[in-house]
């Protein structure tokens, strides 16, 4: 026995999204269900459907900024309860077993798979895994997040990639006083790296392609804000840096932004461009510099974020949408005409 519910579906890498019906598995004792109320558009839901990651197993149904009310906890459910605010992120079980799964690390689990992920992957029961947009969803418990109460649901979607994604970097590579902390990209993670950084009590710097969104910016927490189209901005900014969280979706110089580090600076990627990265040699081991790459974070960490974004009023700017509006969302984020999160409002899937 399973439970229909209604999904936004992509069926190739070119035909818009459509309206389709997706089944649910029946709690089991672990599990935890819930109404999905919103769901984040990432841009990794648009490389995915794209096929720019690899050719995805369609239909997709993407999502993977997911918040709701559970409405049925499984007989051994400890940690949730009918009525609860909870989220779930970019995956939904990993082999719980490997080095990185005991260490709450499950985006880095080393098991057989690996992580199992939100949509276009396969569940431990062996049916696809479909995303947020849709209306209801059924998880294990130990891969649920607590929504605080303090943040709306529709607020607290992005959270669960956009949040965590810029939040572990930053916490990890110790953004806090006394560092000085640029973020490449102003769109869905960069906003929240400015918020989140801010908070941690950085210095932050946005490098954007243009001034435009540069009011935003500076609201949002930045200190400086510069154009990565003006030929100066990389004279000017030459060794500042400590820590630069690079969130653009596509390729970019990554030779320049390496000089804008400083001695032992350290410079993560986590916009996950379709080509390969270049980078020479001299830009990086002129200054002891590191190059690193970060993805999402685990259970533990994304709860931390989420509580630390309550405490510190942090939530992210968004523009809720209607289902059936999808597709045009998509434009506008390749675009860059986001400011700065899509939601879809999932009760317009009736
Ligand atoms: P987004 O909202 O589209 O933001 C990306 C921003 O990058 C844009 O707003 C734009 O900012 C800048 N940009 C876009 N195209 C550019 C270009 N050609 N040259 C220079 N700058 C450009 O996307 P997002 O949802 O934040 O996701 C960003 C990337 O992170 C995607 O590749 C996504 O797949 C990846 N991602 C990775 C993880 C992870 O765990 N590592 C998690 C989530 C997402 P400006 O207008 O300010 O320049
Ligand atoms: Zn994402
Ligand atoms: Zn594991």
């Amino acid at each position: 026995m399973t439970t229909t519910v209604n999904a936004m579906a992509a069926t190739s890498a070119t035909e818009p999204l459509t309206k389709t019906t997706i089944e649910r598995r029946d709690v089991g004792p672990h599990d935890v269900a819930f109404d999905i109320k919103f769901a984040g558009i990432c841009h990794s839901d648009i490389h995915t459907v794209k096929g720019e990651w690899g050719e995805p197993e369609y239909p997709v149904v993407a999502g993977h900024e997911i918040a709701g009310v559970v409405t049925e906890v499984g007989s051994d459910v400890t940690k949730y309860k009918v009525g609860d605010h909870v989220g779930v992120g970019c995956f939904v079980d990993s082999c719980r077993e490997c080095d990185n799964c005991k260490a709450g690390l499950q985006q880095y689990c080393t098991g057989e798979g690996g992580m199992i992920g939100t949509y276009n992957a396969t569940g431990k029961d062996g049916t696809p895994t479909y995303g947020g947009y849709s209306q209801a969803i059924v998880v294990d418990e130990n891969y649920v997040l607590r929504i605080p109460d303090s943040i709306p649901l529709d607020k607290a979607a992005p959270l669960l990639c956009a949040g965590i994604t810029l939040f572990s970097p930053l916490h990890h590579w110790g953004a806090g006083p006394d560092k000085k902390v640029a973020i490449i990209g102003l769109g869905g993670l960069g906003h929240m790296g400015v918020k989140i950084a801010h908070a941690m009590g950085a210095e932050v710097t946005v490098l954007s392609q243009s001034l435009k969104k540069m009011e935003d910016g500076l609201r949002l927490g930045a200190d400086e804000y510069y154009a990565t189209s003006d030929e100066d901005t990389f004279t000017k900014l030459a060794g500042k840096f400590d820590l630069i969280v690079n969130t653009v979706s596509a390729n970019l110089d990554l030779a320049a932004y390496m000089g804008l580090l400083a001695t032992d600076g350290t410079l993560v990627e986590v916009g996950a461009p379709e080509k390969p990265m270049e980078l020479p040699f001299f830009p990086l081991a002129a200054q002891r510099r590191s190059l690193s790459g970060s993805m999402i974070g685990g259970i533990p960490e994304t709860q931390e974020m989420l509580d630390f974004c309550a405490e510190h009023d942090i939530t992210p700017e968004i523009e809720v949408i209607a289902a059936d509006y999808v597709n045009e969302a998509y434009e506008r984020v390749l675009a860059s005409d986001v400011r700065y999160r899509f939601v879809i409002d999932t009760s317009t899937l009736q």
